[in-house]
């Protein structure tokens, strides 16, 4: 198992090969490939496995074959010799509105895993045009404002600073989102988290993709995952 042979984007090969990761991690090596396909997944993993690469990749991957489809589409209708730069585009084609929406949630438990995340979408998705918000506690609200202004692709996110987002900026909503990740659920829900959770995620519809990752999987997760999830496939190393 290579990165190269799960038939991965140029765009994201070259953000893997930047970030010096030379093979996939077991944890990577068993769930890319099933959320690639669009399967729910369970994945049981540590911080130091590579649990956060497992899911910003395909989420990064399945981006950049949106924007090649919308090209694509620009070539078959006609708009193509409008365009300057393709990827601009794209994103026009994307955006038929202003208030496209966000395509993915990316929910942490706590201010500093979402930075990790966060950083590590950056990283991933340095070779496209991904635009991304960091919603967390402790930052000032305005700065979030601004960036939530800027419509954004990928949400990054604590529980109780995405609900004060969707209760304070009007037009704000997740019925866009097509990738949600709960990562460290088992930490999310010892700090009481459960309840916000649930609420997010049913303000997405149920097309969305969800997937959820966790070090353990007491009963309460379980449930709450046989709830939230679509045929979930658990992946456990
Ligand atoms: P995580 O478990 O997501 O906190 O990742 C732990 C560390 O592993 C991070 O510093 C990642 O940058 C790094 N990492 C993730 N995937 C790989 C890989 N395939 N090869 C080498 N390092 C990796």
């Amino acid at each position: 198992g290579t990165f190269e042979s799960l038939g991965l984007s140029n765009p994201v090969l070259r953000a893997i090969k930047r970030q010096g990761y030379r093979l996939p991690t077991p944890i990577q090596r068993r769930t890319l490939p099933l959320i690639l396909q669009g399967s729910d997944i369970i994945g049981m993993a540590r911080t130091g496995s590579g649990k956060t690469a497992a899911f910003v990749i395909p989420m990064v991957e399945k981006w950049v074959i949106l924007v090649l489809a919308l090209v694509l589409v620009s070539l078959l209708t006609g708009t193509w010799h409008q365009a300057t730069r393709p990827l601009c585009l794209a994103r026009r084609l994307q955006s038929h509105s202003p208030k496209a929406g966000a395509r993915a949630v990316l929910l942490s438990p706590t201010r500093e895993l979402a930075l990790q995340t966060h950083k590590a979408v950056r990283d991933l998705a340095r070779y496209t045009d991904l635009r991304t918000a960091v919603l967390v506690g402790g930052d000032a609200l305005e700065a979030q404002f601004a960036e939530l202004a800027n419509n954004p692709d990928v949400l990054v996110a604590t529980p109780g600073r995405l609900l004060h987002h969707l209760a304070e900026v009007e037009g704000l909503g997740l019925r866009s989102v097509e990738y949600c990740v709960v990562d460290e659920a088992d930490r999310m829900f010892e700090m009481g988290f459960a309840e916000q959770v649930r609420e997010i995620l049913g303000k997405m519809t149920d097309r969305r993709q969800t997937l959820l990752f966790s070090a353990t999987l007491p009963s309460s997760l379980a449930e709450f995952a046989s709830a939230g999830l679509t045929a979930p496939q658990l992946v456990r190393l």
